[in-house]
């Protein structure tokens, strides 16, 4: 659908009428948008892979695996759980209210924008909308213009599998995003950066938008000192795949650092090298298993951030770079200067540098001493630091002895703290994320006490 001022007004009146015809609201709706995400799923999977390659080049399974394979999970989770999440629940009463009862209702809020990011174009569009749909709203989604061949293909088909009066793709860039946040949202659930995110926030303002921003930032991983050379190498290619194997390190939850020991940092430089052969070859290039540079502005970013005078002597494996097919080669840096770009922003690609620190326990103030991230890695053992780590930093989730997969468990909540954002979704949090927890109070007439009316008296207060 294109967007024109003109007609953006008219099509969200429309779309908000439909809503409050109440149509969105019945369960039986609601079940059938979700059964239709399952068919665009199932029916247009090689046409979602093909764009995935397209935009990011990315892998058939990663793209089973981050994307539609999740989606279809989470898509049967609501179709069994959508009953149950729709009813009130009941909740108890201080004795005083005699006869009463009380119970929570939720509620859809309304007319919804989902807005997302270009890095899992399918699963960051399509796991809040779900939640959208199962919670009873009408939304528009605002996929990102920096993977066309997936906004393109949501466009199209995703409105012959849903009810097109009350869910809406709109294509854009920044330009039409912002026509999109002039207009009045009952709920804007953003994915993205903490620049964009600050502008969603002061839009949603002038209606008292809530808004939930799920944003990136710097995810660290502590590695200790593991002994058995099994949990060594456990560790190393849960690195690897969580950086290198996810849509090359472009992803809001892949490891951005890691945090080793100074006596250890060798033994799991050497240890990571091996494994990144294995996994991917002599030639990475070749492989066709790591995702390309999404364009050349992020190439340039990534290539500049290695361009740096300081940081090139710190970089100890990879590093080359082929412009023309926006490809990047797994690359390791070992202390490069703190100040450096490549340390103080997010990297969002296949640069691993790995930081040195006296004593393991030292990683907890280098963290707090930076924005709160999204995730936490930590890999050991011992569980004194498996207990500091969670108690003593802050971070939109901690995953212990792994990375990433924290994304696919639907019984936890996904969203960050601090600069990573606020608001949370997955599973029933996303449901809840588009709901209204309506309070509901039901009281009798047989029971009724003298005291509660006035005129006040001061006996009254002694009962
Ligand atoms: P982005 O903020 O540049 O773009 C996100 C969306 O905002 C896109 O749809 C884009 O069209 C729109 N947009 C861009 N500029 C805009 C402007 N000036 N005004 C209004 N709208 C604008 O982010 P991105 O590059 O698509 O994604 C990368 C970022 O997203 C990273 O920081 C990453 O960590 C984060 N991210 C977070 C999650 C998460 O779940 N927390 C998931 C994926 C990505």
């Amino acid at each position: 659908m294109e967007i024109t001022m003109q007609t953006l007004e008219r099509d969200l009146n429309d779309t908000r009428g439909y809503y409050e015809s109440g149509k969105t609201k019945e369960e039986s709706w609601r079940e059938s948008q979700l059964k239709g995400l399952r068919r665009f799923l199932l029916e247009k999977q090689v046409d979602i892979m093909n764009a995935l390659m397209h935009d990011l080049g990315k892998h058939q399974l990663e793209a089973f695996r981050d994307e539609i394979g999740t989606l279809i999970k989470t898509v049967n989770l609501a179709l069994k759980s959508l009953k149950d999440w729709m009813s009130g629940k009941k909740a108890a009463l201080p004795q005083l209210a005699l006869l009463t009862s009380a119970e929570i209702v939720p509620e859809p809020l309304g007319l919804v924008l989902i807005i997302s990011s270009w890095n899992f174009p399918i699963g960051i569009s399509l796991e809040p909308l779900i939640g959208a749909v199962a919670a009873g709203n009408a939304a528009v989604l605002k996929p990102s213009e920096l993977s066309p061949a997936c906004s393109s293909l949501l466009a199209s088909s995703l409105p012959t599998y849903l009810d097109d009066k009350a869910i809406k793709v709109i294509q854009g860039g920044p330009q039409e995003t912002q026509q999109l946040l002039e207009q009045r949202w009952d709920k804007i659930f953003f994915t993205g950066s903490a620049r964009v995110g600050r502008i969603v926030m002061s839009s949603a303002v002038k209606h008292l938008t809530p808004v939930t921003l799920e944003l990136g930032g710097k995810c660290p991983a502590v590695v200790d000192s593991l002994s058995s050379s099994w949990d060594k190498e456990v560790t190393v290619k849960r690195i690897i795949v969580g950086k290198y194997g996810t849509c090359a390190g472009q992803a809001c939850i892949t490891i951005d650092y890691v945090l080793v020991e100074k006596g250890y940092c060798l033994k799991l430089v050497e240890l990571m090298k091996v494994w990144i052969k294995k996994m991917f070859g002599q030639n990475p290039r070749k492989s066709k298993t790591i995702a390309k540079i999404v364009n050349k502005h992020h190439f340039s970013r990534l290539k500049n951030l290695l361009a740096d005078k300081q940081v090139k002597g710190s970089v100890v494996y990879g590093g080359s770079m082929d412009e023309q097919n926006l490809f990047i080669e797994p690359t390791i840096l070992v202390d490069p200067p703190l100040e450096a770009a490549i340390m103080s922003e997010e990297i969002f690609g296949p640069l691993l540098p790995i930081i040195t620190v006296e004593k393991i326990e030292d990683s907890i103030k280098f963290i707090n001493a930076r924005p709160k991230p999204l995730a936490l890695y930590v890999f050991t053992k011992n569980h004194t630091l498996q207990r500091r780590m969670i108690s003593e930093t802050s971070s939109g989730s901690v995953t212990i002895n792994d990375a990433v997969l924290q994304y696919a468990a639907d019984t936890i909540p996904f969203g960050g703290v601090g600069e990573s954002g606020f608001g949370m979704y997955h599973g029933k949090f996303s449901f809840d994320t588009f709901s209204h927890q309506k309070a509901i109070v039901r009281r009798s007439f047989l029971t009724d006490f003298w005291y509660r009316y006035p005129p006040w008296t001061l006996n009254k207060l002694q009962l």
